[in-house]
């Protein structure tokens, strides 16, 4: 590796030595050797240079070492060939000629492989070309075919060879100008093609006197091409030459001026300097009528890409990136102009929804983003397709979709039924199908010319408020804003900066509700429910402030907080001997926790630290928990029943109709939702309903409790179903540890099991 990072500095060194040593001896043996080396060397370096670094394509150098070799074959016979009868001086043309072609093709192989044939680079190209071709005609070509006693071929053969050296200016023009940074290697191809030029303009201005072959010396530029194209084929950077890196359109820059201002002068130049009046001047006027063509096809397309460049920083200012949809801002200068539209007095109104899909956070984190962004683009598509097209329509944040719709109230309900069933279908992502619903807020507005911006900021500003609403009601609802929603955010968002300091002012307590065998009426356990006492509102109901925590990723620490504190408790209670031996606390967990790899890790220590065995331990979750979590959180829940801890289904019945989680989640029980409890014992239903809940339960060896009893006649009815645990008013509400202890204490030492203290 060492070796071959080097070669190409032996190529220099050898290449130079070669050329003066040819130098030196021009027409000797030696000489003439040397030249050889260096040519096969060269080759050889064309052919296993690239190869060894990768370079793409493979095809393009294979074309420039055959061009090499022929060029070679070329040099080193024209000496034995020019005096010769025709048509054996034709042999050294024949190669030399084929080299050209190759070259070309090598570089147009090349150019094609990095993309570059970059418009402006071939009018640049052309415009040299044209102009250097006809100096190269007038100046060179034409005098070498004028040589008296020369044969038509060899006449047209070198009077072309100036215009095939113009063709290979024109690519080299075009490589040089698409090229962003200027690896060493592409400085070595430009250094053989300079060279490549030198030589032949030489042996064009010989050949234009009358001479073919005139000395060896000639030869030198030659060699140093070989030299350096050499080094081209070894150097490592060979392999960036072909990646593609489009230089950001620059149209007009200092080196291009260079070339194109003395392509451009150049005919009035020579028709100055051409006095003769005949063909000469018909080309020199036809030669610059072209160049001046080429020119303003080049100011008129680098408008053109100027333009398109605009445009297409413009789109990309209004538009969403993934799913092109236009974006908040654009969406705002709609709502906008058509508040400002819109006749005040009329009947219509200006329509803002905004649309969140349900559950789009348990996709993401179930299925990676990726999948989380298919999502979005193929709900954006449907939404397009739903909606008629002048509808505007776009894409403002993660999940949220915003449409502005003019037209009157029933109209406006009609869409949101169009939108809600076209969500109905669902939507095929990796290979799962998934049903996804969005949440809607609808605000709306008459029109007003005068106060248009501030209405459309107040618009969406109120859709999302009512978006917000329509979520906390459940998946797929949509609602209307209406003004008392304002004072509803400012309640949420005082509660929540309340809460954050609850948290640190010990505010939250923890109180205990007794779960009880039906039969005896004695605990068999508790369940922790937090309580929050608000130094100025006093009692904040869990209901109202844990989706509030939720939602503010408070949970996280309020849960953590309870559990511990739970735990700590119960710990004291043992020690103590309040509690019996198999007396365990149930402790609610939100989904949000279980997403946390750590949990298990941190229950064990905390269990271990306050002296809890696990099996004196429940966590309660809801059944959304399991129907959409993630993989992590499965994980989570197997380690949590690894370490023997219970696992109970909270408001079970509540939530899914689809039961299957119940086998895939290592659960050990159900709590039955108040809601069926209510009504046994008068609601025949309900108590069928409990019947197949416990019977399934059984099935799958689940324990069964049921939650809100307040009576009797339910106790009785659930005791005759076969539930054996219940939790509810009719036994004690959730009080604070002290008078817990005090209501239920064990007394002490009492082996037949569980004795109420009062
Ligand atoms: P849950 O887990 O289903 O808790 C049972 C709820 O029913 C408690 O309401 C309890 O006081 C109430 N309840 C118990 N027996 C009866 C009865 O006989 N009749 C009636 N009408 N209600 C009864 P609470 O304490 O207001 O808690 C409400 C919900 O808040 C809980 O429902 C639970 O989902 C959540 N929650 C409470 N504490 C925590 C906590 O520490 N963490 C989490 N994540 N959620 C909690
Ligand atoms: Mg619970
Ligand atoms: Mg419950």
């Amino acid at each position: 590796m060492a070796l071959a990072r080097r070669l190409w500095q032996l190529q220099a060194v050898g290449g130079v030595a070669a050329t003066v040593v040819y130098a030196l001896f021009p027409s000797s043996s030696i000489g003439t050797t040397a030249f050889v080396l260096l040519g096969v060397a060269t080759v050889s370096a064309c052919f296993g240079g690239p190869r060894h670094w990768g370079a793409e394509p493979p095809a393009a150098w294979l074309l420039m070492g055959a061009s090499a070799l022929l060029f070679l074959v070329g040099v080193l016979i024209r000496p034995a060939v020019t005096d010769q009868p025709m048509p054996l001086p034709l042999l050294a043309d024949a190669a030399s000629f084929s080299g050209y072609l190759l070259l070309g093709a090598f570089l147009v192989v090349l150019l094609r492989a990095r993309q570059g044939l970059d418009r402006h680079a071939v009018l640049d190209g052309l415009m040299v070309a044209l102009s250097a071709g006809m100096t190269s005609t007038l100046l060179l070509a034409a005098p070498a075919a004028g040589v008296p006693g020369r044969s038509g071929v060899v006449a047209a053969i070198q009077g072309t060879y100036p215009l095939l050296d113009v063709l290979v200016l024109m690519l080299v023009v075009n490589l040089s100008f698409t090229a962003k940074t200027w690896p060493a290697s592409l400085v070595a191809v430009l250094g053989t093609m300079a060279m490549m030029l030198i030589g032949d303009t030489v042996y064009a201005v010989a050949g234009a006197s009358g001479h073919i072959y005139a000395s060896p010396l000639l030869n030198v530029p030659f060699l140093l091409a070989y030299t350096a194209l050499g080094v081209a084929a070894l150097h490592p950077s060979v392999l960036e030459m072909s990646r593609a890196d489009r230089p950001p359109v620059q149209a007009w820059s200092w080196p291009r001026l260079a070339l194109i201002v003395p392509a451009l002068t150049m005919p009035f130049v020579l028709l100055a300097a051409e006095a003769r009046n005949d063909w000469r001047q018909g080309l020199i006027a036809v030669v610059g009528l072209l160049v001046v063509a080429l020119l303003l096809a080049r100011a008129i397309a680098a408008v053109r890409a100027h333009v398109a460049a605009q445009l297409r920083s413009e789109h990309q200012a209004m538009h969403d990136p993934l799913t092109g949809m236009p974006n908040r801002k654009s969406i705002t200068s709609k709502i906008e102009r058509l508040v400002r539209a819109i006749d005040p007095a009329g009947p219509d109104r200006v329509w803002v929804y905004m649309l969140d899909l349900d559950g789009f956070k348990w996709v993401n984190d179930s299925w990676g983003h990726d999948t989380g962004d298919q999502l979005v683009i193929d709900v954006g598509r449907r939404l397009r397709t739903t909606v008629p097209a002048r509808i505007p329509l776009g894409r403002v944040g993660g999940d949220e979709f915003l449409m502005v719709y003019v037209g009157e109230k029933p109209d406006a309900l009609r869409l949101v039924e169009d939108i809600r069933t076209c969500f109905a279908r669902p939507f095929p992502v990796i290979n799962h199908e998934v049903v996804i619903s969005a949440s809607i807020g609808l605000a709306h507005a008459g029109g007003d010319p005068v106060g248009a911006p501030v209405i459309a900021e107040a618009l969406m500003r109120d859709a999302d408020t009512a978006m917000y609403r329509a979520k906390a009601e459940g998946p797929g609802r949509s609602i209307i804003f209406d003004t008392s929603m304002h004072a509803q955010v400012r309640e949420r968002i005082e509660l929540e900066v309340a809460l954050r300091v609850a948290l640190t002012e010990e505010q939250l307590h923890v109180a205990y509700q007794p779960i009880v065998r039906l039969d005896t009426g004695l605990p068999v356990g508790a369940e922790a429910l937090v309580r929050w006492e608000h130094p100025e509102r006093g009692t904040i109901p869990p209901m109202t402030f844990i989706p509030i925590a939720e939602d503010a990723g408070l949970i996280g620490s309020i849960g953590a907080w309870v559990r511990k504190e739970a735990l700590r408790q119960l710990g004291v209670w043992r020690s103590e001997g309040t509690v019996g031996d198999d007396f365990y606390l149930s402790i609610n967990v939100s989904p949000r926790q279980l997403t946390d790899a750590d949990l298990p890790l941190i229950v064990s220590g905390e269990m271990m630290r306050y002296g809890v065995p696990p099996r004196c331990v429940a966590l309660e979750m809801t059944e959304s928990v399991m129907v959409d979590g993630s993989s992590l959180t499965a994980r989570v829940l197997f380690e949590l029943r690894e370490l023997g801890v219970k696992l109970l289904v909270d408001d079970f019945g509540t939530g899914f109709s689809a039961l299957g989680y119940l086998r895939r989640f290592p659960v050990t029980g159900v709590k039955i939702d108040r809601s069926f409890v209510i009504g046994l014992g008068i609601n025949v239903e309900d108590d069928e309903i409990v019947r197949a809940v416990v019977a399934m339960s059984t099935a799958l060896g689940l324990s069964v409790i049921a939650e809100g009893v307040e009576t009797t006649l339910q106790r009785d009815a659930l005791g005759a179903v076969g539930v054996v645990n219940g939790q509810g008013w009719l036994w004690g509400k959730a009080v604070p540890a002290p008078e817990f202890a005090e209501r239920w204490r064990v007394t002490k030492p009492d082996r037949t099991g569980l004795v109420s203290g009062a």
